[in-house]
This record gives C-alpha cells, structure tokens and sequence, in this order.
C-alpha cells in the first residue's frame, strides 16, 4: 500500500501593511494545518522538477492560482481585501487600515513622494534582462 502524496498549497500574497493575519492557502486553507510555499517557492518548485512533475505534488486549487507577476499577485491580494471589506469581521478593518495609511501618507508627504518617484524610476531587472543589448557603433543606434 502506498502512501499518499502530500499536496503542497501556495501561500496567498497579503497586501503589504499585513503581517501575520490572513495566513491562507490560495485553495482557503489555514497554512499551519498544511505544507504552503510561498509563491516564489512553488515557482523554485516549478522550475527544478518542472510543469508536469510539479503539478502532481501540488494542490490543483492552488495551482490555478499560481502567478509569476508580482504585480498580479499584490493586485490579487488588494482585491481579496476590498471584496471581504463589505462583510464579515473584516468590514470595519479594512476602512480603519485605509484611514491610517492615508494620516501615515499625510504625516510622511515627502517620504512618500520620494519613494513613489524612485519605484518609477527603479529599472525593472526581469525586463532589462529580456532585452537584446544595444548596440551602439561611434554614436550611431542601429
Ligand atoms: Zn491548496
């Protein structure tokens, strides 16, 4: 008799000023009742045993939900926020949440103008990787 194989979940991407709350699977589950890796885990997961191979060890709930944009991952986790913010014990946190990190914003004007100014002007190294060099003879762009 065989023993079953243990699906690993994938760990939901929480919005930035949350720490240790909503610690859940992407399939729902409490991550301290399975074995979750981070999305970038499951992506080290992928990328050394494969698509196919992978796939077999991993919850298919969960897999569906994998993603290799960080940005969709932070969108995915404001939008999971917003939809729970109209019911629930989570309705009048997410306002209160929102409220301070608009009087942090306020109180931290500059900081923030600056930080947001730098994250524009940070050079994205997934992209910069995928370009071809330029290639650039006395002055001339061919
Ligand atoms: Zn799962």
């Amino acid at each position: 008799m065989t023993e079953p194989v243990r699906k690993d979940h994938i760990r939901r991407e929480n919005v930035p000023w949350r720490t240790t709350d909503d610690a859940l699977t992407e399939c729902g589950l409490d991550v301290r009742d399975c074995q979750a890796l981070t999305p970038q885990a499951m992506l080290e997961k992928i990328a050394e045993q494969g698509e196919v191979r992978a796939s077999l060890s991993s919850c298919m709930t969960c897999w569906q939900h994998r993603r290799t944009d960080r940005g969709q991952l932070l969108r995915d986790a404001v939008s999971r926020l917003i939809n729970r913010s109209w019911h629930g014990k989570e309705s009048g946190r997410v306002e209160r949440e929102l409220r301070a990190i608009g009087l942090l914003v306020a109180a931290h004007r500059e900081e923030f103008e600056t930080t947001l100014r730098d994250m524009d002007e940070a050079v994205d190294i997934r992209t910069a990787r995928k370009k071809p060099p330029a290639q650039n003879f006395g002055g001339l762009k061919l």
